[in-house]
């Protein structure tokens, strides 16, 4: 783990280590393969930022039966969301009566989140989990709960292990908070 990352003139510090990141995809894994026993779902990755928590967390899940497919939302300009919800592309498949799994990376202010599980209810699934990586409980502007969370964090700005700033630094292996 680096002891610091610069991007863009700001500095990082680590955050959350690698070790206790595969720490809890290994516990949501399990709870899902509980929850979903019997079931045939349908993963849906919302890109680009949670691609690579989704790759460990779909591998780890170990559903054979599983299928996943990848999503895109975009909300966030830079350091700020600009509370304008776009709409949801690349949801090709067929949801009427599946078991669907959103996979997120982070829940700021909820408004994606909610918005995509509207959008997806009015296909008629089975069901929908929220999975996201990071959940910011104090950013929230609608109330929204993610059904599984890996770590609750304050309302700071994150980077690595899939995040980025502008595009870049996503291929960190740890988690990074801005430093004040
Ligand atoms: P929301 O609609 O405000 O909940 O925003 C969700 C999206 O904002 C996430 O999918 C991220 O793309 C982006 N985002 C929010 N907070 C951060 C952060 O700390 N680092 C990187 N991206 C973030």
């Amino acid at each position: 783990m680096e002891d610091k990352v610069i991007v863009d003139g700001l500095t990082f510090v680590p955050y959350i280590r690698r070790e206790e990141i595969q720490k809890e995809v290994k516990r949501i894994a399990a709870e899902l393969r509980k929850d979903l026993e019997g079931k045939k779902p349908l993963f849906l990755c919302v890109l680009n930022g949670a691609f690579i928590f989704a790759a460990d967390l779909f591998r780890e899940t170990g559903i054979n039966d599983a299928s996943i497919s990848f999503v895109r939302y975009s909300s966030y300009e830079g350091m700020t969301s600009t509370g304008c919800v776009k709409q949801l592309i690349g949801l090709n498949e067929n949801i009427d009566g599946r078991d669907v799994v959103i996979i997120e990376d982070i829940v700021d202010t909820g408004l994606t989140a909610s918005q995509m599980v509207n959008d997806l209810k009015r296909y008629n699934p089975n069901s929908i989990r929220f999975v996201t990586l990071l959940h910011k409980p104090e950013s929230s502007k609608t109330g929204f709960k993610p059904d599984y969370v890996a770590f609750n964090i304050p309302a700071k700005f994150i980077i690595g292990y899939g995040l980025d700033l502008d595009g870049k630094v996503r291929n960190l292996k740890d988690i990074y908070v801005v430093k004040e």
